[in-house]
């Protein structure tokens, strides 16, 4: 790759220059839908868009001047997609326990195989997980970690080999207490916390936002009371969102019905936590009261359609949720449960799964679908990303305009969503790096990848 050209006051500037983009309009709010446009270039210094606009314009800016210059012919730009949701260790148990009940799936292959992975074997899921997203267009992933063994070192491997790779990542570090676990995912509430400092101090990043770490307590289930405060505790210390997975599958509401008395969004409620910092995974069972707490709350909603259709878990009303502002980001959850790793295929996805589910075509639409796998998926996040416009990191994916999975090119919003194949993305840029070039990763040669996901995974059966 080529170094980046230092700029004449320190900074480091690049002009990206496409033939084609998606990108807000000057001065659009927040829920503008994107548009296409012909050649368009992007000036970023330190990684930060500056300037979107005609290609001649942009290059005549002075900031430009001393440019590194990227050319994307033949390709549009569009911003690089945002996956709220993810376990990247799952990736390594794709394929093993498919199309199996959930309990004989959790007990046959995730807390079978998953306690006998150490950090190597953590770095090497999360090169796999992260390596393969890349190539589809991903350029932020939150990965919710559970597999903590009472320490870093798990969590600080995969953060290391986000680095490596070049993707953006939000390390959302569980908060785990159950014990019907294996131990390997168990903490006490001190441990908990005291290890989320830790791992914050060494990696947030808020300058770049490049590593950002967030608390995620697990579940009603996985999580006490004592834990879900806590970590919502250490997201209102941080300034930082926290995330937890909740009424994923019907029985969940069922239980929180028998042990709280109240369903899974009201028994949270009631806990001393700011909603408005909650970023709620899946919700497939809230109902209309739970929807409407979640909007009046400002809380945000992470949604994984091919996910809870893989798992059988249910149908999230998206619908609903957007229509009461709920902020919405897309997630692929764990190359176990989907098994894709696209966010652009999520878009697709929710677009139909909420189409059939209301039976009517006209339910939600392509540019709805593309900006909750973009710029409100960075909102979720509250990152600076997801977006072409000034102000938002440089985090851009080429697509081949010659691949006929784009075609006619004049639909450009529409066939993003509908009908791009992975094939056709080409390029992908993270804070104004590339990161893939030419289909393939810049920075960790797929062959390495491929042999220690070999060597981990060679007595890993699906019996
Ligand atoms: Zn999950």
């Amino acid at each position: 790759m080529t170094a980046p050209a230092p700029h004449p006051d320190g900074a480091t500037a690049v002009l990206v220059i496409a033939d084609g983009a998606l990108v807000a309009e000057p001065g659009a709010a927040p829920a503008t839908p994107d548009r296409a446009r012909g050649a368009t270039a992007v000036l970023a210094i330190d990684g930060a868009i500056v300037r979107v606009g005609d290609p001649d314009e942009v290059a005549a800016d002075p900031r430009a001047a001393a440019a590194r210059r990227v050319s994307w012919s033949g390709r549009a730009m569009v911003p690089g997609t945002v996956n709220t949701h993810n376990h990247s260790f799952q990736s390594l148990l794709r394929g093993i326990g498919d199309d199996l009940p959930f309990l004989v799936w959790r007990d046959r292959a995730l807390y079978r195989y998953s306690p006998r992975l150490d950090a190597e074997g953590m770095a090497t899921a999360a090169l796999f997980a992260f390596g393969e997203m890349l190539l589809h267009g991903v350029t932020t992933v939150c990965d919710f970690y559970y597999l903590n063994r009472q320490g870093n070192d798990h969590a600080s491997a995969t953060i290391e080999a986000a680095r490596r790779l070049g993707i953006r990542i939000v390390l959302a570090r569980c908060f785990y207490d159950w014990s019907g676990a294996p131990e390997a995912y168990r903490e006490t509430v001190t441990q908990a916390v005291g290890n989320f400092e830790a791992l914050a101090r060494r990696y947030h990043d808020r300058t770049r936002f490049l590593v950002s770490v967030q608390p995620a307590p697990h579940s009603q289930h996985g999580a006490s009371a004592a834990m879900i405060e806590a970590g919502a505790g250490c997201a209102r210390d941080a300034g930082v969102p926290w995330h937890i997975h909740l009424a994923e599958e019907h029985y969940q509401v069922d239980q929180s019905l028998a042990r709280f008395g109240a369903r899974p969004l009201h028994a949270v409620a009631a806990l001393p936590v700011d909603l408005s910092q909650m970023i709620a995974v899946h919700g497939c069972w809230f109902d209309a009261g739970e929807r409407a707490l979640l909007a009046e709350r400002g809380g945000a909603l992470a949604y994984c359609p091919g996910s809870n259709m893989f798992l059988g878990d249910g149908v999230t009303d998206l619908v609903d949720l957007v229509a009461r502002g709920v902020r919405v980001g897309l997630g692929t959850d764990g190359g176990c449960s989907n098994n894709r790793v696209s966010v652009f295929d999520e878009m697709r996805t929710a677009a139909l799964l909420q189409k059939v589910h209301r039976t009517d075509g006209q339910a939600i639409d392509a540019e709805t679908c593309f900006a909750l796998g973009t710029r409100t998926a960075g909102a979720v996040l509250q990152l600076p990303v997801g977006r072409i416009a000034p102000g938002y990191r440089c985090d851009l994916v080429a697509l081949d305009l010659a691949d006929p999975s784009l075609w006619p090119v004049q639909a450009l919003e529409k066939n993003v969503v509908y009908s791009l194949s992975p094939r056709a993305v080409t390029d992908v840029m993270v804070d104004g790096q590339e990161v893939v070039a030419a289909r393939r990763l810049c920075h960790v040669a797929l062959d390495e990848i491929q042999s220690r996901v070999r060597h981990v995974t060679s007595d890993w059966r699906r019996d």
